[in-house]
């Protein structure tokens, strides 16, 4: 089976781990591309940061600090605070020791002249990504950096998200470089050829809609012959980890399940998708949505390890 997935960081690396499981017992040999969010990406002490390619790299390879669901296991940050005593870069963000082979590695090869999508895969040779099936794909090779409008003005993203905790009221999130951007390479080609195209439970807004954002991707979700299904990663109206819900507030999208499948919208009334899996929690929202032509279903959605991730992904695939 051929299976695409449209993933941010840690909810969609969760989730894609789940699916590996999943497939590995009820389809052995499937392929599995993921492309991946690399809006948040960012130059910080002169190296190339992707947080969410990195976070679906070290998770299905492995080596993700598990509690904390992004960065390495037995990481040190003895650079990150020699750094700091220079008063160089910002403080709040910590490159571990560790992480920041990966930015190294990655940052001399883009200097050579590999793209992202070159330097992504060799970086992943390294975590057999290959040997379960998984390709893993940037959404494009051209910088795309979401900043967020501010009282102040534009800050990038992560200084929203990580340093200000999402608290300062966010105006707009502004794409930097997505006019010039275009898919990378397997990206269309990935969507178009899919037996199924999954969103996992990724931010609907700073995650999957930038991916969506990217010129040609959303036209290749609305004209794939695969069907689209999706999960929602809103749980009773709260986002389970993270700040989900303030970025639905920015774009005007109440934080349920229901309004996010509407936000998406239905395939056969224009938008990217066929189906929607939700809580139990959310019951209602599902009934409500199946009464207009969605394809439905309800489960425990809750990714509390990776043995019941692979019966959500099994019950997300049972949409298709
Ligand atoms: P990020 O790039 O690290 O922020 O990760 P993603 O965009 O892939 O996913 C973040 C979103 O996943 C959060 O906004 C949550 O709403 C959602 N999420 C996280 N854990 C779970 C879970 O266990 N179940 C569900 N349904 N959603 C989750
Ligand atoms: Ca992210």
């Amino acid at each position: 089976m051929k299976v695409t997935v449209l993933s941010g960081g840690v909810g969609g690396a969760r989730f894609t781990r789940g699916l590996l499981a999943h497939l590995a017992e009820s389809a052995p040999g499937s392929q599995i591309t993921v492309i991946a969010n690399t809006g948040d990406d960012m130059w910080l002490h002169g190296v190339r940061v992707c947080p969410d390619l990195d976070t679906l790299m070290y998770t299905l390879g492995g080596a993700v600090h598990e509690q904390q669901g992004w960065g390495r296991r037995e990481e040190s940050s003895r650079v990150s605070q020699d750094l700091a005593a220079y008063g160089v870069g910002w403080d709040w963000f910590t490159l571990g020791d560790l992480d920041l082979a990966t930015h190294l590695a990655r940052t001399q090869w883009l200097r050579e002249g590999l793209s992202l999508t070159e330097t992504t895969a060799r970086l992943c040779e390294r975590w057999r990504l290959a040997d379960q099936g998984v390709r893993l794909l940037p959404m494009s090779d051209q910088p795309v950096e979401t900043h967020v409008r501010v009282d102040d003005g534009l800050i990038h993203f992560e200084e929203w998200w990580v340093r200000h905790r999402a608290a300062l009221p966010a105006r707009e999130f502004v794409q930097v470089g997505l006019a010039q951007a275009e898919p990378a390479p397997g990206v269309l080609e990935a969507i178009g050829e899919a037996d199924a195209v999954l969103l996992p439970p990724s931010n609907p807004v700073v995650s999957v809609g930038t991916i969506l954002a990217v010129p040609g991707v959303r036209d290749a979700l609305t004209t794939t012959p695969a069907p689209v299904v999706g999960i929602s990663p809103i749980i009773g109206g709260a986002a389970v980890r993270g700040m989900a819900a303030e970025c639905l507030a920015t774009i005007g999208v109440a934080a349920s399940a229901e309004a996010v499948a509407r936000h998406y919208g239905r395939r056969a009334t224009g938008g990217v998708l066929d189906g929607w899996l939700v809580d139990t929690a959310d019951a209602e929202a599902a009934e409500k949505l199946a009464a207009d032509g969605w394809r439905t279903a309800v489960t425990d959605t809750l990714m509390r390890d990776v043995p019941h991730t692979a019966r959500i992904a099994a019950t997300l695939l049972n949409l298709v």
